[in-house]
C-alpha cells in the first residue's frame, strides 16, 4: 500500500475551526447580456478554462491572471475592477488562494454575482496544512477528480446566471468530466511506473499536496502553502540534508514562483558531494501561455504528470497523454 500521507505536514485531520467567512453563493436574476453572451470574469486561468469549456458558445471569459502569475500575491488592478464591474458573473477560487483579494470580493458580492467555486467542495475532501492554521489547502486543481467537482460548481454558477443555457452547460460539463476521468487514468498509469521510493516530489512551494494525496507521493515544498511566506536558511539546509540523506536526485521549479530557492538546494547538495538536477518546470498555480495546449487545464496537468514521471525515471511518451506536449521539460 502506498503511503497517502507520508508527508507528516499534510493531513485531512488538521482541518479546522475558525474558517474565515467567505462570500456565499449568490445568484442574481439573469441580466441582458451584451452581444447575447454571458460575460464572465475568472481569477485564475484554471477557472477561466473551466468556464470556457462549460460555457462554450454562450459565454465570453476573461481571466485576470495569465501565465506565470502567482495568485497568492495577486491584487486586482484598475482594469480588473472595470472588467468585473461590467461582467455578468465573477468566478474566483476561494479557500484563501486569492489572499489579497478576499475583502474585495466580499465587497463586490453586494452588487455582483460573485462565486468562489472551490468553496463548494465537501470539506472532508480538503486537506489542511500545519503552516496554514484554520484554513484549507487551496490547490485542489492538482487532483483531476477534485477539479471535476469544481467544474460542477462552475456549471452551477453558469446555470444560475443564465438558466436558458442549462442544457448546453450540462452537455459541455459532462464531456469535460469524461476528459478529466481519462486524465486521471493517464496520471495513475504513468505514475504507477515509479517505485514507492521514487515518489518524492520536491518543489518550490507546497502546491502539490492534493497530487501527493491522490497519487501516493511524498511532497516537500521549500516554501509553505502560500508563496507569501519566505523560506528561511534553516529550511533550505534542512531540505538539503533530506536530499542528501535520501539520495533524491531531482527537484522541480514552478512557472509562477522564483527558482532561487531551488538553485540554493542544488548548490547546497553539491557542496556535500550530492548531485541534484532540475527535473523540469511545473505549472503549479498558473497554466501555460494562452493559445497553447499547456495553457489549458488538460494540458497543464498532462505536462506536470509527464514531466514528473519522466524526470523520476518512468518511461512515458514525451508528448504526454495526447501527444500534444510541445514544451521541453
Ligand atoms: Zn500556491
Amino acid at each position: 500500500m502506498h503511503k497517502r500521507f507520508s508527508c507528516s505536514k499534510m493531513s485531512r485531520r488538521s482541518v479546522l475551526g475558525g474558517m474565515a467567512a467567505t462570500a456565499s453563493m449568490v445568484f442574481s436574476a439573469p441580466v441582458a447580456f451584451a452581444a447575447g453572451k454571458l460575460n464572465i470574469v475568472a481569477t485564475t486561468g484554471m477557472i477561466a478554462d473551466a468556464a470556457r469549456v462549460v460555457g462554450g458558445d454562450l459565454v465570453t471569459v476573461n481571466s485576470l491572471m495569465g501565465a506565470g502569475v502567482d495568485p497568492h500575491a495577486y491584487r486586482q488592478t484598475r482594469s480588473d475592477i472595470v472588467a468585473m464591474t461590467r461582467s455578468d458573473l465573477v468566478l474566483w477560487h476561494g479557500l484563501y488562494l486569492e489572499a489579497q483579494m478576499e475583502q474585495f470580493f466580499a465587497d463586490l458580492s453586494r452588487s455582483k454575482t460573485v462565486v468562489p467555486v472551490a468553496e463548494g467542495l465537501p470539506k472532508e475532501l480538503l486537506l489542511g496544512h500545519e503552516d496554514y492554521e484554520g484554513r484549507y489547502d487551496p490547490h485542489v486543481w492538482m487532483d483531476a477528480t477534485l477539479w471535476s467537482k469544481v467544474v460542477g460548481q462552475v456549471q452551477a454558477a453558469l446555470t444560475g446566471a443564465y438558466p436558458d443555457g442549462a442544457d448546453t452547460f450540462e452537455t459541455n460539463a459532462g464531456a469535460f468530466r469524461e476528459e478529466l476521468v481519462a486524465l486521471d487514468a493517464y496520471t495513475r498509469a504513468s505514475l504507477s511506473k515509479l517505485t514507492p521510493e521514487q515518489r518524492v516530489l520536491v518543489t518550490a512551494h507546497d502546491a502539490f499536496g492534493y497530487f501527493g494525496a491522490a497519487y501516493g507521493f511524498e511532497v516537500l515544498g521549500v516554501q509553505g502553502i502560500s508563496t507569501e511566506s519566505e523560506a528561511g536558511l534553516n529550511r533550505i539546509s534542512e531540505m538539503v540534508n533530506t536530499l542528501v540523506a535520501r539520495d533524491i536526485r531531482a527537484v522541480f521549479v514552478e512557472t509562477s514562483v522564483s527558482d532561487r530557492n531551488m538553485r540554493a538546494l542544488i548548490e547546497g547538495a553539491a557542496a556535500q558531494g550530492h548531485e541534484v538536477r532540475i527535473g523540469g518546470s511545473l505549472y503549479s498555480d498558473a497554466m501555460g501561455l494562452e493559445g497553447t495546449y499547456e495553457g489549458t487545464y488538460l494540458g497543464m496537468i498532462d505536462h506536470n504528470v509527464t514531466t514528473i514521471a519522466r524526470a523520476l525515471g518512468a518511461e512515458v511518451p514525451a508528448g504526454g497523454r495526447l501527444g500534444k506536449l510541445t514544451m521541453s521539460s
